[in-house]
């Protein structure tokens, strides 16, 4: 069990002490997850602004509030995101010229969220299409993909034109407490996480998060990536380097104790989905959209079904490249998958039977 380190949440345009010089905020967000925590650093000569909130309405005039009441009186010094998704990166536009302070991001990070923030419907091509025919699609889907395609520049205030570079490793030192980058991937490229030894506190941004799972996600950018891969190999290196009792102030959620749990957690469901899938395939060859609910109990929405999607090749990408699954195009230009070999659950599962029946008879 995580133990949460509060029963209720922040009210909008309030913040809550964590511990002296940390404080958490939530801002809202349009969609079934209808919050995203922010974390506030105080320094010496001014506040730190880690994650900014999505660009929707309420915003702008919660984080004025924040300024006014919450602050003491204390100027914003820097922002930070922790990776590129529009929750994270929405108003650090609006809130680097508002102060005129930096930016600082990981490298890929800042760069792909400027590219997808500027991305407009134009950029829609043969590559994208390719992708989600292959993922299993039908000419209908498709074409509702194409009407609904897009960046994130209608929910994201134009980033600012520079940025300081954050590299896993580095430290920054804010009113007398060093705060490490712990560098993760899998949910974004190189996603930032802080860790601050004297007061044994994460801020994990989406990379650990206590009560939802993460999407890890191949994208039709970079149809043959690999991130859950990125993501299995953070995650077991998040359980060499970090303590088991820190307090983890993730980006969804609430503030929680049992780090080494959820990560624990988190890499057993990603292998019983591939374990799922191996076993699915190994009866017929079938497409990502025909796995998704092997993935997916829930019903999906028109949202959900890109990221569900985008999931399930995660997957599909991680046992092909593993040598376990095959991958061939049909007819329509789908890629089916198929086992190779007898799947591991299937092993396991005859490996038992066996040995209950070569056990000796008990007298
Ligand atoms: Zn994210």
């Amino acid at each position: 069990m995580l133990q949460y380190l509060f029963d209720d949440t922040p009210g909008h345009g309030t913040t809550r002490e964590i511990v002296p010089g940390v404080r958490w905020l939530q801002m809202p967000l349009p969609m079934s997850l209808d919050h995203i925590n922010l974390y506030l650093l105080e320094d010496e000569e001014g506040w730190w602004i880690i994650d900014t909130g999505i660009a929707i309405d309420p915003t702008q005039p919660l984080w004025e509030e924040i300024f006014e009441q919450e602050l003491g009186g204390k100027p914003v010094i820097a922002v930070l995101c922790t990776h590129l998704h529009p929750d994270h990166i929405g108003m650090a536009g609006w809130l680097c010229e508002r102060w005129r302070v930096p930016l600082y991001m990981s490298r890929a990070e800042y760069f792909g969220g400027l590219s997808f923030s500027r991305m407009e419907k134009h950029h829609y091509s043969w590559t994208s299409e390719q992708h989600y025919c292959r993922a299993g699609f039908s000419p209908d889907d498709i074409e509702k993909v194409k009407k609904n395609y897009g960046g994130f520049s209608s929910v994201v205030t134009p980033m600012p034109t520079a940025y300081n570079r954050l590299r896993d490793g580095n430290s920054l030192h804010i009113n007398g407490n060093k705060w490490r980058v712990v560098v993760g991937s899998g949910h974004s490229p190189e996603h930032v996480c802080l860790y601050c030894e004297s007061l044994n506190i994460l801020i994990s941004g989406d990379q650990v998060i206590p009560r939802i799972t993460s999407n890890v996600s191949v994208m039709a950018s970079e149809p043959e990536a690999n991130p859950l891969k990125d993501w299995f190999v953070s995650h077991e290196r998040f359980l060499d380097i970090l303590p088991s009792d820190a307090l983890v102030l993730p980006a969804h959620n609430t503030p929680f104790y049992g780090l080494h749990k959820r990560l624990r957690f988190l890499i057993e469901h990603h292998e019983e989905h591939l374990l799922a899938l191996e076993e699915a395939c190994n009866d017929t060859p079938s497409t990502a959209v025909e796995l998704l609910p092997i993935l997916f109990k829930r019903k999906l929405d028109g949202d959900q079904m890109g990221l569900a999607v985008g999931e399930c090749v995660a997957h599909l990408n991680y046992l092909h490249q593993r040598g376990m699954l095959d991958r061939n195009i049909d007819s329509d230009g789908h890629y089916r998958y198929t086992s190779i070999d007898e799947t591991l659950a299937l092993r396991l599962r005859r490996e038992k039977h066996d040995a209950t029946a070569d056990a000796p008879i008990q007298v």
